[in-house]
């Protein structure tokens, strides 16, 4: 049923050819710009248009681990071991702004302890969901106020298990992210194919459409505090992980959508992570990729000596 709505809207996207079709709330304004310039950031030569991005490396934590002192426990050794060595260990001389960006996404009542025992050494902290509305009878639920109010910089919205286990849908990923902006914090847009989606080689369709659908009325302007990662559902969490070429060609395609709704500009500013099943064995080869600015992490962030060489990984001038 979700499988056939994907393509019948895919054959429209197809017919169309025009990704900015999907997306009439746009405002494509002149004004507005891509981040500072940050040495050691990623750059595409190719572009008329070069910007330059602050690599960004987050752990979702997910549903772990069971108790505050765990919680505590993993957050303290993540902070020691990267602390002020994050960007010193590649050896380059590095200020702090060219330094790796840090979040960190621990379950809701770990947030505020996780948050205090990281934000000396510069990590920062993010909730793995919230919902839209602000207050009322939703029992269960929690705020972006609240979030916001505990120290929460980044949301992830979208994540591939919120499409299925909790089946949030475009439309409510596209509110969620539309709060995270207002609400001044950063949204991290997840998308993604399937096994089955990409089986059937509409990747580059079903990206188009959950970013069409998930940025509607997305300015341009609000772009700038935007990150999308990649994450290839049948890579999450199976070891399974996407070859780096070919994750790269999705970020170059993710930035041609970008270009269509927004424009050049916008498409070569906003970061693009990667997620599913990034290690310290492979994150080298992953962040060597033009496109690739980050890597969103499961698994590895549940063992701080792994998250910590994630975030230490290898750069490209430096590795060679
Ligand atoms: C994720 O949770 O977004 C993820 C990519 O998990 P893993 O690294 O375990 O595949």
């Amino acid at each position: 049923m979700k499988l056939s709505f994907t393509l019948s809207l895919t054959s429209l996207l197809l017919a169309a050819g025009d990704v900015a079709a999907f997306a009439p709330g746009i405002i494509s304004s002149s004004s507005g710009g891509g981040r500072s310039s940050i040495s050691n950031g990623k750059s595409q030569q190719s572009s008329a248009l070069s910007a330059e991005r602050q690599p960004i490396m987050a752990g979702n934590w997910k549903l772990n681990p069971p108790t505050e002192a765990e919680a505590l426990a993993l957050a303290t050794d993540v902070a020691t071991r990267l602390g002020d060595e994050t960007c010193a260990i590649n050896g380059d001389e590095m200020d702090e702004a060219s330094c790796t960006e840090v979040v960190i996404f621990p379950p809701f009542p770990f947030i505020s302890k996780v948050r205090d025992a990281v934000q000396e050494a510069g990590l920062i902290v993010g909730a793995q969901n919230f919902y839209y509305q602000d207050s009322g009878a939703y029992t269960g639920s929690v705020s972006a106020p609240m979030i916001k109010s505990v120290g929460c910089e980044y949301v992830l919205c979208g994540h591939s298990e919120r499409r299925t286990v909790f089946t949030d849908t475009d439309q409510g990923i596209n509110l969620k992210v539309k709060k995270v902006l207002e609400s001044g914090m950063k949204p991290i847009l997840c998308i993604g194919e399937t096994q089955e989606e990409f089986d059937m080689d509409i990747t580059k369709e079903v990206c188009a459409m959950q970013l069409s659908k998930d940025l509607f009325g997305i300015t341009k302007e609000q772009m700038k505090d935007v990150v999308i990662a990649y994450e290839p559902v049948w890579a999450i969490g199976t070891g399974l992980v996407c070859g780096s070429k070919d994750a790269n060609n999705v970020h170059v395609f993710v930035r041609e959508c970008l270009t269509k709704m927004y424009d050049e500009e916008v498409a070569q500013a906003t970061r693009i992570q990667y997620g599913g099943s990034v290690k310290p064995d492979n994150v080298d080869e992953l962040m060597a990729m033009p496109d690739i600015d980050g890597c969103l992490v499961g698994g590895a962030s549940l063992d701080g000596e792994s998250f910590a060489r994630i975030v230490n990984y290898k750069r490209a001038s430096v590795a060679a």
